[in-house]
């Protein structure tokens, strides 16, 4: 199947030629000419699948440009409302819709000036926006389109009650796309709620890393997990290494640690604020820094290209993570490497994983590192029964 089959205008087919993209994904196959018959969607599709244009295209060609805010599409973090907004102006550069951006931690003088220009298309994160409506700056009454994306994203931070008032918001007479990872019954009443007859596309949950991503636990007790860190570093000639960690407090802690021993770092985490960011996730990409560090929630979703190297410091608590994070490697066919920290705390988690991935993930002893006992190297059967034996004298395991 190639884009020319879809149905999409000569100017979008042309930018899409431009950007280098031959043949549309499956979630794009399978929503672009729904969309553009005017029917509701629900995709359940991970990032990574190409859905921004997925939904970003059809939108392009339905709209006629003009109107103030005709489509909005609502984004859970400021990254990927700034990553969205950058996709489709790539996709409209030969058309005259005008894209807008609005999201929190900035000031809103820039923002305002550019809603008074008047946009087609407005990509918002749920909070800023809102202040932006409270404000009079913006009216939703114009909404065409509706595009609610990562919604499982949205939920889990915390953002549905937000979500739900903008919804109220737009006019009843819309066309409302939905696009979510994963449908849990949280969202379900939301989808009966907002959507009107949807067509149901399914795009297959990435279960499986891709082939090119080696990928290991390496067990360690909780005091040496940044000496491993550092050591794993030392050992390994990265070119650009994205590092996972569960904290804010951790992800600060690690880079602080890196800039002294030179490595350039940015840090990307929902305490910095925006200007650090932005310049953190620009200066990865373009290679001013070599390590970037950042949390889960501030990196899902981000399209980072050629990362060689992924750690993570802690083993990530969504096993749907794991597979999402060390993706971030190994892209287009390009060989990476993953490694994840793995302590005694965590082996709930590390089960979770193999059994989502169906397959057990090696543990590696780095040589020559000075390791400190870690439980983790003896085999299960032993650990088990040794733990048994413990609880038995009443006193944790060491
Ligand atoms: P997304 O899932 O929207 O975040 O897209 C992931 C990446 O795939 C982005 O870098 C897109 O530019 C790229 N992409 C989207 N559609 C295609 C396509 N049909 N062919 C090649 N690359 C694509």
């Amino acid at each position: 199947m190639s884009f020319d089959g879809l149905g999409l205008s000569d100017s979008l087919l042309k930018a899409i030629t431009e950007l280098g993209f031959e043949k549309p994904t499956p979630v794009q196959e399978q929503t672009i000419p729904q969309i553009l018959k005017g029917k509701d969607i629900i995709a359940s599709a991970q990032t990574g699948t190409g859905k921004t244009a997925a939904f970003g295209l059809p939108t392009l060609d339905i709209l006629e440009p003009g109107k103030r805010i005709q489509c909005l599409i609502l984004e859970p973090t400021r990254e990927l409302a700034q990553q969205v907004e950058e996709s489709l102006k790539d996709y409209s550069k030969h058309l005259k819709t005008r894209v807008g951006v609005v999201y929190g931690g900035v000031k809103y003088g820039k923002q305002r000036e550019m809603l008074d220009k008047g946009v087609d298309i407005l990509v918002a994160t749920p909070g800023r926006l809102l202040d932006h409506i409270g404000q009079g700056n913006i009216s939703l009454k114009n909404v065409r389109i509706l595009i609610l994306d990562e919604v499982d994203r949205m939920l889990d931070m915390g953002f549905l009650p937000d979500v739900s008032k903008l919804i109220k918001m737009c006019p009843e007479e819309r066309q409302t796309l939905f696009f979510s990872a994963t449908l849990p019954r949280a969202i379900q009443s939301l989808m009966k709620w907002v959507l009107k007859n949807p067509e149901v596309v399914e795009v297959g949950r990435r279960r499986a890393p891709a082939e090119t991503v080696t990928h290991a636990f390496y067990p360690v007790v909780e005091r040496q997990k940044y000496k491993l860190l550092i050591e794993l570093l030392e050992r390994t000639h990265f070119e650009s290494v994205l590092i996972f960690t569960r904290t804010k407090m951790n992800a600060d802690f690690i880079s602080r640690r890196l800039e002294k021993l030179e490595h350039s770092v940015g840090v990307l985490h929902s305490d910095r604020s925006q200007g650090e960011r932005t310049a953190s996730l620009k200066g990865f990409k373009s290679g001013k820094f070599e390590v970037l560090v950042a949390t889960d929630i501030a990196a899902r979703g981000l399209d980072i290209a050629g990362i060689s190297h992924v750690i993570n410091y802690d083993v990530p608590l969504n096993a749907e993570d794991y597979v999402h994070r060390i993706g971030r490697t190994g892209r287009a066919e390009k060989e990476g490497d993953a490694f994840t920290l793995l302590t005694e705390d965590e082996l709930k988690n590390a089960a979770a994983i193999e059994h989502f991935i169906g397959k057990k993930i090696d543990r590696i002893k780095l040589d020559g590192f000075d390791y400190m006992y870690s439980a983790l190297f003896e085999s299960e059967e032993k650990l088990a029964s040794r733990k048994a034996t413990s609880r038995a004298y009443g006193r944790l395991s060491r």
